[in-house]
């Protein structure tokens, strides 16, 4: 179909969108103007699914009714709760279900993985990541190679782009894990990169990490429900990752752990542990001697939010109505839309450094004001971005001088990005 840059175009392309009733399942937020927001924040918090409240309620009201009784009695007891979002986010992951559990935070999550695959030795104690990674992971990564008596000044090993560069090249990635080699212990990437947008290799990642003797881990808040995974086939050792960006399963919303079965069903592998992933038969008989569930549930530490989880069912009831590959379209449809009319309208005024190449980005897409005559960049994309806050754009500010929108494929229509782009066009026209 021949692109235009008119208003009516991109309402044809709602017109044949397949997905386009979805929206109709989230909750809008207005703008103070009363009108609905431009919403392109689902990168950071995604909507709530109207179903949401409905069934928070219902465990609410479990909980008034039969009190202690809610974890053995009534519809969907809270004991086996959380293995009813197993299999649907398994699939989101391309994982079996016994290679994932939903439980705690991402961060906690990272840790939990980092006891069981970071075991660095006086010869391998490596752990590479990319030097732009998010804060937590760092933190996550210098702290444990503290607590296992290391120094991150020698063990830690992170990753830039070239000068000048913003992404990270493939190549570079490959000579870091060649250079340094059989002195690594763990690789650990985000993706999609939270700051560019870029998604790196997994499948190249891991098998090069493997071919040196390192751990290949990644932390994927920015993939699930993103971009297309294969975290089984691919070999991945583990992933840890969050449902309140492209999950929508509201703030602070529930971690998951991915374990690939070459791992998950050893019991000595080190972890640490609690109740909730001790044998399912024998929890109750509260005995002091650890036999954990096989399989990443193996790896719970504590009875989870039911609350948490209630929230996220609503979300994944969406994702179960779809799949990965009809999002992951529209998704690609709508980015390569959004690219197509910066090019043509805002050429002189924004650059977008997220990849052109659409199997090396997801949904976000990252830009910077180009330096323009007489003022100063980061001066004018903050003007920018508190211009299009007023004007009703959910979008957010990464300094030192980035915008990043994300257009979800479940609620964005291709109509909002090009009021979007309209609105940054009057920026420069006022
Ligand atoms: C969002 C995000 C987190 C958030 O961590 P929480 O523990 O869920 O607060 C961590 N790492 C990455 C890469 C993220 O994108």
């Amino acid at each position: 179909m021949q692109r235009r840059r008119d208003r009516d175009f991109a309402m044809e392309l709602d017109r044949q969108d397949p997905l386009n009733s979805f929206r109709e399942r989230f909750l809008i937020p207005r703008h103070s103007s009363g009108k609905e927001e431009i919403y392109l924040c689902g990168h950071s918090l995604g909507l709530q699914p109207k179903r949401v409240e409905a069934f928070v309620v219902r465990e609410l009201k479990k909980w008034g009714e039969l009190g202690v009784r809610g974890h053995f009695e009534g519809e969907d007891p809270w004991l086996p709760y959380h293995e009813l979002v197993t299999e649907p986010m398994a699939r989101l992951a391309g994982a079996l279900p016994s290679e994932v559990v939903v439980m705690n935070s991402t961060t906690v999550n990272l840790h939990l993985m980092l006891v069981s695959f970071y075991r660095p030795t006086q010869k391998r104690h490596k752990i590479l990541i990319e030097a732009g990674a998010f804060p937590s992971d760092h933190y996550a990564v210098e702290s444990q190679i503290r607590f296992h008596g290391f120094d991150p000044a020698t063990s830690l090993v992170t990753l830039a782009p070239r000068d000048g560069e913003d992404l990270l090249r493939m190549e570079d990635i490959e000579a870091a894990i060649q250079h340094h080699g059989d002195t690594l212990a763990l690789i650990m990437f985000g993706v999609a990169q939270f700051r560019t947008g870029q998604v790196f290799d997994i499948a190249r990642i891991t098998k090069l990490g493997h071919e040196v003797g390192s751990m290949v881990c990644f932390d994927l808040p920015h993939a699930v429900g993103n971009i297309i995974l294969k975290l089984h086939e691919w070999q991945v050792d583990s992933a840890a990752w969050c449902s309140y960006k492209y999950l929508n399963a509201g703030p602070g919303g529930m971690g998951a752990l991915f374990v690939h079965q070459n791992h998950a069903e050893r019991s000595d592998i080190p972890r640490f542990a609690g109740w909730w992933g001790h044998n399912k038969e024998r929890r109750f008989l509260m005995e002091p001697h650890f036999s954990p569930i096989p399989g990443a549930e193996g790896w719970q530490l504590s009875n989870p939010p039911i609350l948490s989880l209630a929230a996220l069912r609503a979300s994944l009831e969406i994702f179960a109505d779809t799949n990965m590959e009809q999002l992951r379209e529209k998704s690609v449809q709508l980015t390569e839309y959004l690219i197509y009319l910066v090019k043509e309208e805002l050429a002189d005024q924004i650059k977008i450094i997220t990849p052109e190449d659409p199997a090396e980005r997801g949904s976000q897409i990252s830009m910077r004001v180009k330096p323009q005559p007489g003022s100063h960049t980061k001066e004018q994309g903050q003007a920018l971005f508190e211009f299009l806050c007023n004007q009703g754009v959910a979008c957010d500010w990464r300094e030192p001088d980035l915008i990043r929108v994300a257009a979800m494929p479940l609620y964005n229509r291709f109509v909002e990005l090009f009021d979007f782009v309209q609105l940054m066009k009057q920026f420069w026209q006022r």
